[in-house]
């Protein structure tokens, strides 16, 4: 990894506050903006998808409980976008609850119960410094490239040209060589797409992405078919 220097304090950030009680909701925006930062909130989950996908904040301060989507899987699908530092919030103190959220993909995990905002504080100001110190795009690695910033893609320097679509699941799969994703996981990807709403369209995008791939030269082998299961990238 190339050497930064760390700055002391993680400096001001645009902070996605995704809480559906009010009142909690501008006590942390409070807090927040006397760190700082520049608070969004938003107390829908699907509300909150789409605003982190318009505006792409710093940072989610995301609730488990919460209408339209629920915690767990709005963070699922930030991760199939972005490597945005996520701060998941939740009145369960499960262990259960708490290795999920990690598992999908948070950064952090507090419980509200007993609520501390300066304790949520410190825990964004140290997911904050330790995310600019590492970030790094989902992937990049040769000879495939995807620039999530970008959403384009290119095999050894060759644009694929992807629909939005083809984009985010070839992103899923990229994001972790060998995996195999099952196509009810890919289909939670589909949005915007009047067709998508069976696995079988899964299928067709991934028969496009395959054919985009052997155009540019990756051959046809990349996407692996798992008979009765899914899908996996290997490079
Ligand atoms: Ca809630």
């Amino acid at each position: 990894m190339d050497e930064q220097p760390l700055p002391l304090e993680p400096g001001p950030a645009r902070v996605l506050v995704v809480e559906d009680e009010p009142k909690l909701a501008a006590l942390l925006a409070d807090y927040l903006r006397a760190a700082g930062h520049a608070p969004e909130c938003v107390g829908d989950g699907r509300d909150a998808l789409q605003a982190w996908i318009d505006r792409r904040h710093d940072l989610v301060l995301l609730d488990l409980m919460l209408p339209g989507l629920d915690g767990l899987s709005l963070c699922r699908q930030l991760r199939t976008l972005t490597s945005v530092p996520i701060v998941m919030l939740t009145a369960r103190t499960d262990e259960a609850d708490r290795l999920t959220g990690l598992e999908l993909g948070a950064d952090d995990y507090i419980a509200k119960t007993p609520f501390s905002p300066r304790e949520v504080m410190a825990r964004v100001k140290a997911v904050l410094r330790r995310s600019r110190a590492t970030q790094r795009p989902v992937a990049t690695a040769w000879p495939l490239l995807v620039d999530e910033q970008g959403w384009r893609a290119a095999w050894q320097g060759r644009a694929l040209n992807l629909t939005p679509n083809e984009f985010r699941l070839l992103r899923l799969l990229a994001s972790q060589r060998g995996r195999v994703y099952t196509r009810s996981q890919l289909l939670e990807l589909l949005q915007g797409d009047a067709g998508a709403t069976t696995e079988r369209a899964v299928d067709a995008h991934v028969k496009n992405l395959r054919r985009k791939l052997e155009q540019a030269g990756a051959g046809s082998e990349r996407i692996r078919s798992v008979y009765g299961v899914g899908y996996s990238y290997d490079d």
